[in-house]
């Protein structure tokens, strides 16, 4: 696979031949029985957590990798090449919940939670969608309400990764109603805190191993230094968090869809048709040469919002809509390039021997989870909009 030089360095081309190696060997070989089962992928977690990856954005200092986005994004994207589910697990933890706590959360916080969370051995989860707040998320109607030096949380979230299996759960809630997004706080619930509880798995089309549940929360007393950020911070916390996760959801996809690329190559050598390989045709040659090119502008791009995104949290100004532009288009591609990868296979594609067909099934939830393509879409044309001096409504 071609990488752009100007843009890795040797460093980061060592990171991604050990993580492609690693995925190959521990997650590739288990990808498709996970699926199958539906099991959470806890073999594939306790490998990624040997080996680091579950901590490695988080400092040194905390006991993690001290390594940056691009580097996270590479190899998010060599683990979804070998198991998307496993990969959302990993974006989930170390994107929304490290990187949230190890940018927003005060001192005494991430010298508590983020050596635990380096470790790997307890998960973290993202609570912010609800049954009525999705693209929407500032309607959210989770409540805490302040009660001495505790805060009360009552509340229904909805479609949570690594819900029921997480330790660690990253909590939206109103505590001031009369402000709109500006009252909305993030908190940090432990699981076995009384009142928080968890519905049954949902059954999923793809990324099936992964664990997608509703996050219930009655009367949950958190005590009041589980406040991340300041009270009325947490809708904006969100945002900043979620350019992070839409960066890893784009690494995801690129994954997907290079999976789907190697096995379509490998089909359209093999296959022989007409007394030749299909891939001798024109018509199929035309299909692969497409694919490749959309994965590595997809990549190019995730690599740059990668870039972006490190640069945002230095200097102050978000790269909200190179962020989007990225998820956007490559989650687009994966949807492409694993539907072409199935047509390249014929009716073996759609058996589930052959893997693309549970690729195809897996690239669908990269064009929805961490904001649709319409919401990326919304981003992206606010920012212009706003750059030409016209008036609009507070970005997605
Ligand atoms: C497997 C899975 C895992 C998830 N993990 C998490 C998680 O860990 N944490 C979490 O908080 N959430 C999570 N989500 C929730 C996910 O982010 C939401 O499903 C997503 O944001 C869309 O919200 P919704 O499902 O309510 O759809 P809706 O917002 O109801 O949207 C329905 C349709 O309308 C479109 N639409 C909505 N508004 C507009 C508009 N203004 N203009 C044009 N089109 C519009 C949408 O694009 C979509 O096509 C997960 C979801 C899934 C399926």
């Amino acid at each position: 696979m071609g990488t752009p030089p100007f843009l890795l360095d040797p460093p980061y081309e060592e990171i991604r031949a050990a993580v492609r190696e690693f995925a190959q060997r521990e997650l590739a070989p288990r990808a498709a029985a996970y699926d199958e089962s539906g099991e959470f992928p806890w073999e594939n977690v306790r490998k990624l957590a040997e080996h680091g990856y579950l901590g490695m954005m988080i400092p040194e200092a905390y006991g993690g990798g001290g390594m940056d986005t691009l580097a996270h994004a590479i190899c998010l994207e060599e683990v979804a090449r070998a198991c998307a589910a496993t990969a959302v697990v990993m974006d989930v933890h170390n994107s929304l919940v490290g990187e949230l706590i190890n940018r927003w959360a005060s001192e005494d916080m991430k010298a508590r939670w983020l050596p635990v969370l380096a470790r790997g051995d307890r998960l973290g989860a993202f609570c912010l969608t609800e049954p009525d707040a999705g693209s929407d998320a500032a309607a959210l109607k989770t409540t805490a309400v302040r009660d001495g030096d505790h805060y009360v949380l009552n509340g229904r979230k909805t479609f949570i990764s690594n819900g029921g299996v997480a330790e660690i759960y990253v909590v939206f809630a109103v505590t001031d109603p009369a402000a709109g997004s500006r009252g909305i706080s993030a908190f940090l619930v432990e699981k076995g805190t009384p009142g928080l509880s968890f519905g049954k798995p949902f059954k999923k089309m793809g990324i099936r191993a992964s664990s997608t549940t509703d996050v219930i929360l009655e009367q949950v007393r958190v005590p009041a230094s589980h406040l991340i950020g300041r009270e009325g911070q947490g809708y904006k916390i969100a945002l900043a968090t979620l350019d992070n996760g839409r960066v890893g959801i784009g690494a995801q996809a690129v994954g997907i869809a290079q999976a789907a690329l190697d096995r379509a190559v490998a089909y359209a050598s093999q296959r022989r048709q007409f007394g030749r390989p299909i891939g001798s045709f024109q018509g199929i040659q035309f299909k692969l040469a497409d694919m490749a090119t959309q994965i590595e502008a997809a990549r190019l791009l995730v690599y740059r919002a990668a870039v972006l995104y490190d640069e945002s949290v230095r200097t102050g100004r978000r790269a909200s809509k190179e962020i989007a532009m990225a998820k956007l288009f490559a989650s687009e591609v994966a949807m492409q390039v694993t539907t072409e990868a199935v047509q390249i296979h014929g009716g073996y594609g759609y058996l589930q021997d052959f893997e693309v067909e549970r690729l195809m099934r897996d690239a669908k939830i990269t064009q929805i989870y961490e904001g649709t393509s319409e919401v990326q879409r919304m981003v992206i044309a606010r920012a212009l909009l706003a750059e030409a001096g016209q008036a609009v409504e507070a970005a997605v």
